[in-house]
């Protein structure tokens, strides 16, 4: 057994080989479709006059492919779903094979999420009534009534500049009417939804400490050229990467809040439900999307009810102990893999509807909480697993405390 798995979330995981995100490989793809309007090529087609069409091509009508008709992968699905519960988890590390459906899935999860209300003409997708916090955000200075618009994807091309991703002095307007102002850069369009970093491991360090700092903070502070800018960048950040291709430095893996380390399925009937749903889904895709929307609809009920449960949620001085232990038993640097082990396992519990996180739930969450920070050889797979399986079978052995086995963790 590699590891465990959220059981009621991996029940609608999975994995369709798509071909929707650059992730697909060629060799896997059932039929070549037409490239999603959202993505650019690995930095080269990224010419910045696109700017304003990336955040916007998600809102047309064009089908995505449904979150809950994935098939597989329950640790992506159940990694993703948790982030979505609780945004301020840190973000998703995707390592792994190409072309599995990395960017499918969190297209799909987008999707599935309930649409924003955002003001037309807003690069920032301020939330309507509480813009105040951009400065400088002249659309919704204005009266404008807001509009419905699903949660942005925003791809950040392995090319991009620094300018493009944090935003830089628009230097047109300043030629044409003398005035410093700013022009939003990804990380504008990216508040209040995601930001899809595909090969992460490849991108500049300058760029990954950027991004890092304003997914931690959430808020995009640009202080240059005589711009004095600060504008709300709450997003979940998802990474993928193949370490074989290009190291991830070990400070950069412990400040991503969870990581899944995903495989190309070795099972033929699932190989064969994946290929068939895409299949159809590539022949109708609005009837396949007709035929999975009761699935997306309960999903969906399920996500909203997690993040409203969310607070309620009780963590037993019991839980807290097992985390401790587990986090000492793989060897994780600092505290920080503690916390995500909490919160993550809160978000699973409020997914599966408890009202507390118990043994089982931390023990579920545990492989995608520690898997990056295990302190020697992260990434060395046979490696990280081994040790991982044995850390959790000694916590799940050890008695511990005989009130621990007891039942749901209730503070004492
Ligand atoms: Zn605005």
């Amino acid at each position: 057994m590699r590891h465990e798995h959220p059981g009621d979330i991996a029940s609608f995981g999975g994995l369709p080989r798509d071909g929707s995100g650059d992730d697909a490989a060629p060799g896997a793809r059932p039929r070549s479709r037409p490239r999603g309007g959202t993505r650019s090529t690995t930095g080269k087609a990224s010419a910045p006059k696109r700017r304003a069409a990336v955040a916007t091509a998600g809102t047309a009508a064009r089908p995505v492919y449904p979150f809950s008709a994935i098939v597989g992968q329950p640790d992506l699905t159940g990694a993703l779903l948790i982030a979505a519960v609780d945004p301020g988890i840190g973000g998703v590390l995707i390592l792994g094979d190409r072309g599995t459906g990395k960017s499918t899935a969190v297209r799909g999860l987008a999707r599935l999420l309930p649409d924003i209300d955002v003001i037309p003409g807003c690069s920032y997708n301020c939330a309507p009534g509480r813009a105040a916090g951009v400065t400088g955000c002249g659309a919704c200075s204005g009266r404008r009534r807001p509009q419905r618009r699903s949660v942005p994807v925003v791809d950040l091309p392995l090319g991009a500049s620094e300018d493009r991703l944090i935003g830089s002095l628009d230097i047109e307007r300043v030629l044409t009417h003398g005035e410093r102002s700013f022009a939003p850069g990804l990380l504008a369009q990216a508040n209040r939804g995601f930001l899809y970093i595909d090969e992460v491991n490849l991108l500049e360090d300058h760029l990954v400490d950027a991004l890092l700092d304003v997914a931690a903070s959430g808020v995009n502070v640009v202080e240059r050229d005589g711009l004095s800018v600060r504008h709300p960048a709450r997003f979940v950040l998802v990474g993928s990467g193949n370490p074989e291709e290009g190291e991830l430095r070990p400070q950069m893996l412990d400040r991503f809040g969870l990581a899944v380390d995903i495989a190309t399925p070795r099972d033929v009937a699932q190989r064969v439900e994946i290929i068939k749903r895409r299949d159809a889904f590539d022949r109708d895709p609005e009837a396949f999307v007709a035929a999975h929307a009761a699935a997306e609809s309960e999903l969906r009920g399920r996500i909203v009810a997690a993040r409203e449960s969310l607070d309620g949620i009780r963590i037993g001085d019991e839980a807290y102990e097992r985390a401790a232990e587990l986090c000492m038993a793989v060897g994780t640097d600092g505290l920080r893999g503690e916390l995500t082990l909490i919160r993550a396992a809160r978000a699973r519990a409020a997914l599966g509807g408890s009202d507390a996180v118990d043994a089982d739930a931390l023990l579920a969450v545990a492989p995608m909480a520690l898997r990056h920070r295990l302190r020697k050889d992260p990434l060395d797979e046979t490696g990280t697993d081994a040790r991982l399986a044995r850390a959790l079978d000694s916590v799940r052995s050890t008695p511990a405390d005989p009130a621990a086995t007891a039942g749901p963790a209730v503070p004492s």
